[in-house]
């Protein structure tokens, strides 16, 4: 059976596509089994945004709710702000936060952050490497070379309509340059994450 929502800590994420504009060399989907040995993420069919409501009950009982996957969310903008709506309306003492690739405005064509405005709280995007070449080899956008640039600016533009924003990379070995990717965070003026790497420990 698929799980649509799990829990880590006291956040619910919510699994809501296998889509995705990049194939990261290091992504937890390569990884055999379950995640964390637990959750089915590989889903049948993308859930309805009735579907997603039901999986996460009553919201007030969770400190964060994320939109992720096992995929990029932003994908499925319009059940994003479906869902993010709903759970507005029940409660606004839950931060609702989307862990995001960034590469939302070039699939859309369009500028899609105002369109999140007062409905998403934080949005976590994976800045994932110091340049263009070390992204490109990484993360082999389907977007191609462009991409890193793209992801600069929606962090860039992020910042105009959503109230907390991250840039995060994954603590790769060797691959990437973390001091770098963070000093790029910081003259943006976002913060910075560096993740684990899922062979290392899987932890939001
Ligand atoms: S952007 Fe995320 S989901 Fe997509 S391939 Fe990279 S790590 Fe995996």
């Amino acid at each position: 059976m698929q799980d649509i929502a799990y829990k880590l800590g006291n956040s619910l994420y919510l699994n809501i596509t296998n889509r995705c504009t990049n194939e990261c060399s290091f992504c937890i989907r390569s990884k055999p089994g379950n995640f964390n040995e637990k959750y089915n993420l590989w889903l049948d069919s993308e859930p309805t945004t009735e579907e997603i409501v039901q999986a996460i009950g009553d919201p007030r009982q969770y400190e964060q709710i994320v939109f992720c996957g096992y995929g990029e969310p932003l994908i499925r903008l319009e059940i994003i702000k479906e869902v993010a709506a709903e759970i507005k309306a029940k409660t606004n003492q839950v931060k609702i936060r989307i862990d995001t690739n960034g590469h939302a405005n070039l699939f859309w064509g369009r500028n899609i952050l105002p369109e999140l405005k007062g409905l998403i709280d934080f949005v976590s995007i994976s800045l994932n490497a110091q340049n263009a070449e070390t992204y490109n080899k990484l993360c082999n956008p389907m977007g191609g070379k462009k991409v890193f640039d793209a992801v600069v600016d929606f962090i860039k533009e992020a910042k105009k309509h959503i109230p907390q924003v991250e840039a995060s990379v994954v603590g790769l070995p060797g691959a990437i340059d973390i001091e770098k990717t963070k000093k790029i965070a910081e003259d943006l003026g976002v913060s910075f994450r560096k993740r684990p790497y899922y062979e290392e420990q899987y932890v939001p």
